[in-house]
């Protein structure tokens, strides 16, 4: 069998409509397959690439860490000079407040963690969610998850969950001093990147400060420069009280975080003990690889070309087709009539080099997040090539 029939038979299939590229190598924003071809990576591997394919700082370091030791001991025992490092440049890129980091392996599980914390810390029943988010694909995450029809199956779910429309402040007056967390992504990623007011921010902000109940926001897409800020709640002029991130955070290797004030943190090594524990969370060669993305960013500052970057997307892609563009930054929806419209166009655009992928809950909307690395030649061509693909499904 070759490996696109190994992979329909032996490989659990999560979609039917898997894109089924075969891909050999992959270098800053292209991959290319075993025949020679190549392809522009529009998606960055679902927000994370952000400082492009292998990276050679990134690889770099892996090295360097994997001549001295990979995993040596569950999280938090012993003192391993990459995940304190990483800790402290993470630290570095975060207000005062927020100065204690649990490493995990994914954003799923971060957003466990950070859960787990608010209700051990707060004492109370309640998590508020909101409609339409995306927070991962294990139980807890699941049942913060504001998409009935990818919850249904599971039920029951955690207990004590409320959702709230995202971005409608009326509907903060369900936050009460029942409410352990509100967990909210600043911009809900796979609802086709939805960006709340900067005023809905503040007033939720202020909401949780007077309940007492602890603001998770999750930035594990919108985080490690994708919106043109280290962080996007930078731009909503409040910060969270835990912050759960991965995707970027890695440069390419599976890593995530919880990151709150030492004071929060602190509930979970008090009696009973079992905060959270994890075998491989912040492994060395993944926080080795996370701490050299953070330089990477930080040093060839990524973050400043972003804006530039989206406007020139935005003024290329115009076509009849394209019913309008939503982004905060390289973290961008197109938005078409509807996923009959869209999927053949996908298609079309794969066939000419440039990946392109719709959302979770947002089917209508093709994603573009690039690898904040792309050049604006690369963006002329990418958007060339969507042109073309749309023109091509036309005729
Ligand atoms: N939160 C958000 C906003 C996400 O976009 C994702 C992944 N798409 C997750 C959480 C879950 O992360 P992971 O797939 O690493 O568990």
């Amino acid at each position: 069998m070759n490996n696109r029939q190994l992979f329909l038979s032996h490989l659990a299939q999560t979609t039917d409509f898997p894109l089924m590229l075969e891909i050999d190598r992959a270098e800053g924003v292209f991959l290319y397959g075993p025949d020679g071809s190549r392809y522009l990576d529009l998606i960055s591997g679902i927000g994370v690439s952000n400082v492009g394919h292998r990276h050679p700082k990134v690889l770099e370091a892996m090295r360097m860490q994997s001549d001295k030791y990979l995993h040596l001991m569950v999280y938090g025992e012993y003192v391993q000079q990459p995940q304190v490092q990483l800790a402290e440049a993470l630290v570095g890129t975060l207000p005062a407040a927020l100065d204690n980091v649990y490493l995990v392996n994914s954003g799923s599980e971060a957003v466990e963690g950070a859960l787990k914390l608010a209700k051990r810390y707060t004492n109370r029943p309640e998590v508020i969610c909101c409609e339409n988010a995306y927070h991962g694909s294990s139980h807890g995450a699941l049942s913060v998850g504001g998409n009935e029809q990818f919850k249904r199956a599971y039920r029951p779910l955690v207990p004590g969950v409320r959702q709230i429309r995202y971005g409608i402040p009326e509907d903060l007056n369900q936050i009460t001093e029942n409410t352990a967390a509100i967990i909210i992504e600043t911009i809900q990623g796979e609802a086709g990147v939805r960006v709340a007011e900067r005023d809905y921010f503040l007033a939720l902000r202020e909401k949780c400060t007077k309940t007492g109940a602890l603001l998770i926001l999750d930035e594990i897409q919108a985080g490690f420069g994708r919106t043109g800020t280290f962080w996007a709640f930078e731009q909503m002029g409040i910060q969270p009280d835990i912050l759960v991130c991965a995707k970027g955070m890695g440069g390419g290797m599976p890593i995530g975080a919880f990151i709150a004030s030492k004071h929060l943190m602190s509930v979970l090594k008090s009696n009973p003990l079992l905060g959270h524990i994890t075998t491989f969370g912040g492994h060395p060669v993944s926080a080795a690889a996370s701490l050299a993305t953070i330089r990477v960013i930080q040093e060839e500052q990524l973050t400043s070309g972003v804006d530039e970057k989206a406007n020139l997307f935005k003024r290329l892609l115009v076509h009849p087709k394209i019913q309008g563009i939503r982004n905060q930054g390289l973290m961008m929806a197109l938005v078409f009539e509807s996923f009959a419209v869209l999927k053949p166009i996908i298609d079309r655009c794969i066939a000419n080099g440039v990946i392109t992928d719709w959302f979770l809950f947002c089917d209508q909307a093709m994603r573009i997040a690039p690898p904040l690395t792309i050049t604006e030649d690369e963006i002329v061509f990418a958007c060339k090539k969507i042109l073309q693909s749309i023109e091509e499904q036309e005729t």
